[in-house]
């Protein structure tokens, strides 16, 4: 159907020519997506704008979905289509976009049955104003003319927009307490951030932590002495450790790091000392605990570290346990069987004590999704999200909330419609959940090669489903978490204890060790880094155990320990030289020396391997297979430092190509150095877990595979349906080929992505 295009530039130029009263900019927008949803004949047009503070795109107009999420979806820069468009500030245009590995769908909008997308970004110059977005019920419905058009509605559009956005100071991310109070009660859904997975259906219950000013307003009649501080401190004590010890089994390492920290306060001499100086000088104990607690919260408050910041709220939990102890009181006890959780805030011993009782889910309004209480809710399996939106505390009684705690989303008072979409999923996250069922015990190649798959760990946790799946063993341990959520460098013995706790658990199946690899994205909090410029060049992985061997030695001895109950492989991250492997390994044989001759159980002679994550090794794979005992590929390195692409930099992530003719080379490279000298090799970056690269991978002679635990039976499905050597022809084929489409091409040819 031919349009006429003109006849909407003018339309549109006389609108925002009477737009005088930014105040109208809602009613604007509106008017503008009708008349582009007509004229483009689509049935939706939308307006997002974009706040950069928040880092949110917000739905300002709609012509098409429901009138009541204006306001209400959310969306991050880069998220979804919309998001994509505004990233890269490019338009994007979807034939179907459900096909789209970016594509989001929010339920309930009544975005469920449109097929073609298009979004255009609104801009001006380099600043980035939102996004405008088409959508047809019909399948390659936009053109590359319609998408012209669009770019010069949305550029005639821009101007406006942005000027209006700066008279009325839209870009300032407090909330505006009138909106808060006239949206309670539309409040439909809230976009977040995802703290921990799973879906959640149940009664909204609202906690309020006490304030400590509160806390200590709970009085007692009864007048109380330094000896009563004393005896709540045993008390509460106590009951740290028997909390510590209740979740033991089940969360080991993270349990006790998080207890630790409070026991370890309440033992600081420092700030008992501090209590018991208030009380001498005539403080009653309840106003020297508080004074003392807000003392220290100020001061983690001041940390120039996220992460440090959040210890205020062990501080916190500390001082209000301590208070309830004192003047007898409890917290107040609440049933949340099958409730969902909101708050402000929860101290992580809340979030134990709510899993005991059974919570559904629970919703935060501060947090960060890497703090401790995120943490312990995935490993409780507690669906939680990060959603800062003060109207959820004001929620009607009774409402009930539905959390989708894979994409953030919270929907309150959901329509039928979107509970039934939800159970359906559940019922698929069910039955995906079961399909370890599915796992066999040996994974063979058609033709009968043996496949070894193993897991990758990174918290103990993990451990469960790793054993669901099947995994043959643990081919990658990242050792470095008990190090980013501490506050301090663990010590050999806090080191050995989970170690040896990993090694009981699998039973002799076989553990790989990787030593510790932070720098690069993963700081430690606790370590005063000299400023780098490019930190995944600089003191990273081995580099830094290299630096500072008194660490690396700490936990070497650590793993050689827990090696004694059954053996264990060790390998090193990052390394880019031969020198790199011997300085390395001579710590390992350095450690077994002391250890031998302080008469410490050890593994003496552990298995020595090496990662293949830089272009250096990859040069010197010859020589390292020679003396390492096996090869380790870390794919996710060995791509960027191959490719000379940031891992973790949104802007050049379509530059970061696994199938890039240089990895795939070098890859072989690698290979042919391990199959030559015997020496096993596999591969433990994201690649593994790729089905379009197996028949490549098998083809050039890997035969082990670490992966997360979840992508087993995936994996194994594809490698039961392929042959070793039409697996090879592949990887000759792929190998000859010069070009990333080329490649591309075949790989499509190989395995059609559906
Ligand atoms: C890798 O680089 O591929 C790897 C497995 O290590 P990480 O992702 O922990 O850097
Ligand atoms: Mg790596």
């Amino acid at each position: 159907m031919h349009r006429d295009h003109s006849k909407l530039i003018c339309d549109i130029s006389e609108l925002t020519a009477l737009f005088t009263d930014t105040a109208n900019l809602d009613s604007l927008l509106q008017k503008i997506v009708e008349m582009i949803a007509h004229h483009m004949n689509a049935g939706v047009c939308s307006v997002y704008l974009y706040y950069e503070e928040a880092d949110e795109l917000v739905l300002k107009a709609t012509q098409g979905l429901r009138l009541d999420s204006v306001g209400q979806v959310k969306l991050k820069l880069g998220e979804g289509l919309t998001g994509k468009a505004l990233l890269e500030m490019r338009p994007v245009c979807e034939g179907n976009a459900r096909l789209h590995p970016s594509f989001r769908l929010f339920t309930g909008i009544g975005e469920e049955k449109f097929c073609s997308f298009m979004a255009v970004p609104i801009l001006r110059g380099q600043n980035r104003i939102g996004v405008m977005t088409l959508q047809s019920e019909q399948k390659d419905h936009f053109t590359a003319e319609d998408v012209n058009i669009f770019r010069a509605v949305t550029s005639q559009l821009a101007n406006t927009i942005e000027m209006a956005k700066l008279l009325i100071g839209i870009n300032k991310t407090v909330p505006d307490e009138k909106k808060t109070a006239v949206r309670v009660s539309q409040l439909k859904f809230v976009k977040g951030r995802s703290g921990a997975e799973g879906f959640a259906m149940g009664e909204a219950v609202v906690v309020r932590l006490p304030a400590l000013e509160d806390m200590l307003a709970v009085g007692s009649e009864q007048p109380l002495t330094l000896e009563h501080l004393r005896a709540a401190v045993l008390a509460t004590e106590r009951q740290l450790e028997s909390f510590q010890k209740a979740i033991e089994t089940k969360l080991f390492d993270v349990a006790s790091l998080i207890f630790s920290a409070q026991i370890l306060m309440l033992k600081d001499q420092a700030m008992l000392g501090a209590m018991e100086a208030l009380i001498n000088s005539g403080a009653t104990p309840q106003e020297a605990v508080r004074q003392v607690v807000a003392e220290y919260v100020a001061r983690f408050d001041k940390m120039p570290n996220a992460f440090l910041r959040e210890k205020r709220y062990d501080v916190i939990d500390v001082g209000r346990r301590l208070l309830e102890n004192l003047v007898g009181v409890r917290g107040v006890e609440r049933q949340y069987a099958r409730k969902i959780v909101i708050a402000r805030e929860l101290l992580p011993s809340d979030a134990l004590k709510l899993s005991t009782q059974g919570v559904q889910g629970v919703v935060l309004l501060s947090g960060g999704v890497t703090s401790h209480v995120a943490v312990l809710a995935r490993s409780l399996n507690i669906p939680l999200i990060i959603a800062d939106e003060e109207a959820l505390l004001s929620l009607a009684p009774q409402a009930v909330l539905l959390l989708d705690g894979e994409q953030g989303n919270v929907y309150v008072d959901p329509e039928p419609g979107v509970v039934a979409a939800f159970k359906e999923k559940e019922a698929l996250r069910k039955g995906a959940a079961q399909a370890c069922r599915n796992v066999k015990a040996r994974t063979l190649t058609k033709d009968g090669a043996v496949v070894h798959l193993l897991a990758n760990i990174n918290l103990l946790g993990d451990l469960a489903v790793a054993k669901d799946y099947q995994a043959e063993g643990v081919g990658l341990y990242r050792t470095e978490f008990p190090f980013i959520v501490r506050s301090d460098f663990p010590t050999e013995e806090e080191q050995y204890v989970i170690y040896r706790k990993l090694v009981e658990i699998m039973k002799g199946r076989p553990i790989t060790f990787r030593t510790l690899d932070i720098g690069g994205d993963k700081a430690l909090s606790y370590y005063d880094y000299a400023k780098e410029a490019n930190p995944f060049l600089g003191l990273r992985s081995i580099r830094f155990s290299l630096r500072h061997q008194d660490v690396f030695a700490q936990q070497v001895r650590a793993i050689l320990r827990a090696g004694a109950v059954s053996p264990v492989r060790i390998m090193f991250p990052m390394v880019s030289s031969l020198d790199d492997f011997f300085a390395a390994r001579a710590v390992v044989v350095e450690c077994a020396a002391q250890l031998k001759s302080s008469g410490i159980p050890h593994l003496a002679a552990p298995e020595i391997g090496v990662m293949i994550e830089t272009p250096s090794a990859v040069e010197m794979s010859d020589e390292l297979a020679r003396e390492a005992a096996f090869f380790s590929v870390g794919t996710n390195d060995l791509i960027q430092y191959v490719l000379a692409v940031d891992r973790t930099n949104e802007k050049v992530a379509d530059l970061y190509v696994p199938h890039h003719p240089s990895v795939l080379r070098a890859l072989e490279r690698t290979a042919r150095a391990a199959v030559r000298h015997k020496k096993d090799i596999s591969i433990c970056g994201d690649m593994a877990h790729d089905p379009r690269y197996m028949p490549f991978l098998l083809g050039i002679g890997i035969r082990s595979f670490s992966v997360d635990a979840r992508y087993i039976l995936k994996i194994q499905e594809r490698i039961m349906s392929l042959d070793t050597t039409s697996a090879r022809q592949t990887a000759e084929k792929l190998l000859g080929l010069v070009s990333i489409v080329a490649i591309e091409k075949e790989l499509a040819s190989e395995y059609p992505v559906a």
